[in-house]
């Protein structure tokens, strides 16, 4: 299982099926993408290989901004409706998500009595509560920390919100996540051989961080908000 995303000036749809591609070793049972245009997103997910998933990716639709998901399902059977990406009620959030939400059911219960779930998995109940606490008047990434504080568990994940096409969410706890950084574009990946054609230079993650990534710039915060600085590293084989 594994997780890409990319922000930057260029298409991002076979940047990110290129990622996808080589995260392929960590085994999955189905793969998606989203992208976030001016149009809005666009969702592409289906059961089984990259390649067909790549055959059902509308060649048409371009965005520098997306995000894409291999699973290894362990709620939900493994089917294109409980593929990531996972979106919001209102379809204003869309995340993918690896690693496991063990309170998944009574966070359902406590704050999302009243939404119609779309899915069987675990992942879905993480996207409800950031919209849930976003229509309460917090800035998403406030929601996101909110969110976050609340799950028991594991996570790497990415988030869009199709209010902002400037900003890349990412958060992890328990699961591998690196930032990527690159020339007036920024990556995120489940390690670097997913996106070593991109950039050999990359940022670590500490669990229960949170950053907002844009195309020339990574601001990383605790679960509080605190900022953190920290330096990037160059990962030196080839690939
Ligand atoms: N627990 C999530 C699901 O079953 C994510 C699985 C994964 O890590 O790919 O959908």
């Amino acid at each position: 299982c594994g997780i890409v995303g990319y922000i930057g000036n260029e298409d991002a749809r076979d940047i990110l099926l290129k990622g996808l591609s080589n995260l392929e070793y960590r085994g999955y049972d189905s793969a998606g993408i989203a992208l976030l245009n001016a149009d809005g997103v666009h969702i592409f997910k289906e059961k089984g290989r990259i390649a067909v998933l790549e055959k059902s990716v509308d060649p048409a639709v371009h965005a520098t901004l997306g995000i894409g998901h291999t699973r290894w399902a362990t709620h939900g059977e493994p089917n294109k409706r409980n593929a990531h990406p996972h979106q919001s009620a209102s379809g204003r959030f869309t995340l993918v998500h690896n690693g496991v939400i063990e309170n998944y059911s009574q966070l359902k219960a406590s704050y999302l009595a009243g939404v119609t779930m779309k899915s069987e998995t675990d992942t879905e109940v993480v996207v409800q509560l950031i919209e849930h606490f976003a229509n309460d008047g917090l800035s998403t990434e406030a929601a996101m920390r909110k969110t976050l504080k609340l799950l028991d568990g594991s996570y790497a994940l990415a988030l869009l919100d199709a209010e902002d096409s400037d900003i890349l969410y990412v958060a992890k706890n328990k699961s591998p996540l690196l930032i990527g950084l690159g020339d007036g574009f920024n990556v995120v990946a489940s390690d670097a051989t997913a996106m070593i054609q991109q950039t050999k230079q990359y940022v670590e993650l500490m669990d229960e961080e949170v950053v907002e990534l844009k195309r020339d710039s990574y601001t990383i915060m605790d679960l509080d908000g605190n900022v953190k600085t920290r330096a990037p590293y160059t990962v030196s084989f080839d690939a």
